[in-house]
């Protein structure tokens, strides 16, 4: 089992943003920006272009709605989608609030932020997603 299969199942703790029988969302442990949250299909695949057609249709009409709470609750121009996989094989795509395009950039040093911001970011995220 994959740590995002844990993470979707409970079985590890996260900041959950979103979710439904097939999808989760919850926020990136180590984020580029403030609201930078990830999407995962709760089946187990490593390569997202190994979901299927409708799957893939499907993960990102999710994610759209995701962005669209995420936008509503961390200011920002647009959000940024991204899906990179190299570190965890379990398909996800990354949602990035961003200010400028430098906000996309993986090499960019991570924020650390205290638990409570960390919490109340997805607790406001999730309200929204569910509104
Ligand atoms: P990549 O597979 O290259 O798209 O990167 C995986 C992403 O997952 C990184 O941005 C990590 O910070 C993030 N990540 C890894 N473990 C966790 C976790 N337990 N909870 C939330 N995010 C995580």
């Amino acid at each position: 089992m994959s740590i995002f299969s844990k993470i979707a199942a409970g079985e590890i703790p996260s900041y959950c943003c979103a979710s439904n029988e097939e999808f989760y969302a919850f926020l990136d442990i180590n984020p580029m920006v403030k609201g930078h949250t990830l999407v995962i299909p709760r089946r187990e695949v490593d390569y997202i272009f190994d979901l299927t057609d409708e799957e893939l249709a499907r993960m990102q009409v999710f994610a759209a709605h995701v962005a669209r709470a995420i936008k509503k609750v961390i200011p920002c121009v647009k959000v940024g989608e991204a899906v990179l996989g190299l570190e965890v094989p379990h398909a996800h795509i990354h949602l990035i609030p961003m200010q400028s395009e430098r906000d996309m950039l993986f090499s960019n040093p991570k924020l650390s932020l205290p638990s409570e911001e960390m919490q109340a970011i997805a607790d406001a995220i999730r309200k929204e997603f569910n509104a």
